[in-house]
């Protein structure tokens, strides 16, 4: 017999999905298919600097392996990547071997799963403020408490951070800390020496982690280096002079995606083994495995030689695009953008004159064929901001010109509106 059955509205959206606000950055995806126009608004690695030849060198050699690219692999990642990437660490000065790396679907799935593994609705979590917005949304969908710390040229304010620790009731101490101490995204800093000292002070002292977000280390300037690296030294091996065995407070993520290439969603976490372990579980029910096929792409390409040189061609080039965006929009009548030359990275954090709109300028710089993405999409509150992100990485040089124009006359029409 057919009947139809009685329609029962669907079950509703989890809350938090009710009404979900997406990342700032993805939105602005549509406006990028317009016809000419320029972005500075991603920050994607330069076409012109990926290095497809040596990729597909490595593809073919890493499928040419028999059946294990084709395979699962263990959730903490294959012993060979993990090896390699362990080799990266102690390159950047710190102490690491195979089974202290857990290989994470970019370094975007590792905070995931610290969000997981250390939070629960209501922690208090302490963000450098502007902040990465993935950070923000991975935080605001843990339900935490989100507490900003200010930061300027020389990174995160340590003092600040000491006060407002002070401050705090003990009930809503902080479980974590999140900052990019290496040309943060998006305000440019570095971190300085002593404040890193400082911070890490804190952390032991208050009994918080610290997650040291690092995928732009890497890519320091030639002629703004603190040491012989072009970075002081990760918060991470700092804390290992101070914190007994076993107990480092800080995690240290990086990635491949700045460097080699984002396709490859290769990144990586540096931690001791109780929340290592925990993070390795996390991921099991996220996606069993990141990608053996892009793991053996990666492992091949970082023994090919060809990475070193890849990211010496990066850093010239960025720095080269960088003092083409910076010059160019200082040289802007009556400097409606103001702005200081980072020590590395891809982005540029430049203020807005007081009398011109944010939100007129943003209006103003898509008629005129420019994105960018404005300051309020890297704060808690997402309140209006006098301030915008600019990512010099993905323009070539001789374009930056036209792009600075462009939002020359944005300017020019947001004043005047
Ligand atoms: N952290 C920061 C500070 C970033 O800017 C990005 C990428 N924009 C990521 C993490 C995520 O990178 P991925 O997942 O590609 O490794």
């Amino acid at each position: 017999m057919n009947t139809t059955p009685t329609l029962t509205p669907l079950a509703a959206f989890a809350p938090l999905f009710a009404e979900p606000a997406g990342s700032p950055i993805r939105e602005l995806f549509p406006l990028l298919s317009r016809p000419g126009m320029m972005s500075l608004a991603g920050g994607y690695p330069s076409a012109s600097l990926l290095d497809a030849e040596g990729l597909a060198q490595a593809a073919s050699h890493a499928l040419g392996q028999g059946i294990s690219a084709l395979q699962y692999g263990a959730t903490e990642g294959l012993p060979a990547m993990r090896d390699a990437l362990a080799q990266q660490a102690q390159a950047r000065g710190m102490t690491a071997s195979a089974p202290d790396v857990l290989v994470t679907t970019g370094s975007q799935q590792a905070f995931d799963l610290l969000v997981r593994v250390l939070l629960q609705p209501g922690d208090t979590a302490l963000v450098e403020v502007p902040a990465y917005p993935a950070t923000l949304q991975a935080l605001r969908l843990a339900q935490a408490n989100i507490v900003g710390v200010p930061m300027d040229a020389d990174g995160l304010h340590t003092d600040a951070l000491a006060e407002l620790l002070a401050q705090m009731p003990a009930a809503q101490r902080p479980k974590l800390l999140y900052t990019v101490p290496n040309f943060s995204n998006p305000r440019g800093s570095l971190l300085s020496a002593q404040r890193r000292q400082a911070l890490v002070q804190l952390a032991l002292q208050y009994g918080f982690w610290i997650v040291e977000d690092d995928p732009y280390g890497e890519l320091h300037f030639a002629h703004a280096q603190d040491t012989a690296s072009g970075t002081p030294a990760t918060l991470r091996s700092m804390a290992a002079h101070l914190a007994p065995a076993g107990r480092n407070p800080v995690v240290y993520l990086s990635s491949l995606s700045k460097t080699v290439a984002p396709a490859l969603r290769i990144g990586w976490m540096l931690a001791d083994q109780a929340l290592l372990r925990r993070c390795a579980v996390a991921k099991q029910t996220v996606d069993l495995c990141t990608s053996p096929m892009a793991q053996m792409v990666a492992t091949s390409y970082l023994h090919s030689g060809r990475y070193a040189p890849t990211v010496q061609r990066a850093r010239a080039e960025y720095q080269r695009r960088m003092h083409a965006l910076v010059q160019g929009l200082n040289a802007i009548p009556d400097q409606p953008l103001h702005c200081t030359m980072p020590a590395g990275g891809m982005f540029v954090w430049a203020d807005i004159a007081p009398h011109i709109a944010p939100q007129r300028l943003f209006e103003a710089a898509v008629q005129h064929g420019v994105l960018y993405v404005p300051g309020k999409a890297f704060y808690p509150d997402a309140a209006e901001r006098h301030a915008l992100r600019l990512s010099f990485a993905a323009t070539e040089a001789q374009d930056m010109a036209e792009a600075v124009q462009r939002l020359g006359r944005a300017a020019l029409q947001a004043q005047s509106a």
